[in-house]
């Protein structure tokens, strides 16, 4: 105990890197948009930004700054009690950047603001109304938080055009408390699947959950059967990979054997969707898997 556990093989290997890659690379220079897939370091750039066999590219843009007012044990973003307040052009300038920027699908996602009154939902709102206005064509998923669970912010969200509507349960029902800020819990969670759905019955749902955290196969059966009961439609699982020595350690290397079981699993249970892999990330070849399984 306290060791920290050795990086398996099949973490280490390289990602290839699709043909629209350098593309979008050098046009960001030019546009003030911050991409959690540059900003995590994301090994899946490559891919995602270079499209696959669908050439979708897709990539994931954080509105709302860079400070959360929570702060969870697996996550690096900084966190304080007030974060300087939002840009108010940001639902215009992103929006602008983001349609000329050349994508085919983009999952806007922000840090949480328990600090204003609406969580930022009407900021989010109209930056997806103000993208969609310039681009009808690029499809946008949103990642949200929870808003503590107030029902307009999400209602508000979910009508603001967007294709899919996520929110991460991010680990097993038995593990919230012990990964996710205290203000999170598993039912609140779903309570903003739910209800995105019940405002906008077309809207696609998609959750995501982390391995590696010391949960059961038991209580990941059981909290899949959970979000498919409540409606969800699409599930990505992926490894828990520990940001820095002060998060959470990684309790276990899930192998990519048992990722492809549970990706059975999940088909089994009738998601839409379910990708599961060690470098599976909630926004992963989003594009990809949205056009292959809910347009074909
Ligand atoms: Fe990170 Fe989101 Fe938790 Fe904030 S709410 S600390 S951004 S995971
Ligand atoms: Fe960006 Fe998400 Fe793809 Fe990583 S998985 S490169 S964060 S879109």
């Amino acid at each position: 105990k306290g060791e920290r556990l050795r990086l398996p093989p099949w973490l280490k290997t390289e990602i290839p890197i699709g043909k629209n890659y350098n593309k979008l690379k050098n046009t960001l220079r030019h546009l003030n948009l911050h991409t959690v897939c540059e900003e995590a370091r994301c090994p899946n750039i490559g891919e995602c930004w270079g499209g696959g066999e669908y050439s979708t590219a897709t990539a994931t843009i954080m509105l709302m700054g860079d400070t959360c007012t929570r702060g969870c044990r697996f996550c690096s973003v900084k966190t304080a009690r007030k974060p300087p307040p939002l840009d108010p052009n940001e639902p215009y300038n992103t929006a602008e950047a983001i349609a000329d920027w050349g994508l085919d699908y983009v999952v806007l996602t922000s840090v949480d603001r328990d600090d204003l009154a609406d969580g930022g939902a009407e900021h989010f709102a109209e930056t997806v109304s103000n993208l969609k206005q310039r681009n009808p064509k690029i499809l946008v998923e949103c990642l949200t938080p929870d808003f503590r669970g107030d029902l307009a912010s999400v209602a508000r969200i979910a009508l603001s055009g967007l294709d899919v509507y996520a929110h991460n349960v991010e680990t097993v029902r038995e593990l919230q408390r012990h990964v996710r800020d205290p203000r999170a819990n598993f039912d609140q969670s779903l309570s903003v699947l739910r209800h995105a759905k019940a405002v906008k019955p077309s809207l696609v749902t998609k959750t995501s959950i982390m391995l590696g955290l010391g949960e059961t196969d038991d209580q990941i059966q059981a909290t899949m059967s959970e979000l498919r009961e409540m409606g969800v439609d699409c599930l990505t699982l992926g490894q828990y990979m520990q940001p820095t020595k002060r998060h959470l350690k990684v309790e276990e290397y899930v192998t990519p054997e048992k990722f492809a079981y549970w990706e059975k699993v999940g088909v089994e249970m009738g998601f839409t969707y379910t990708a599961s892999g060690p470098l599976v990330r909630s926004s992963y070849k989003a594009g990809e898997f949205f056009l292959k399984n809910l347009i074909h």
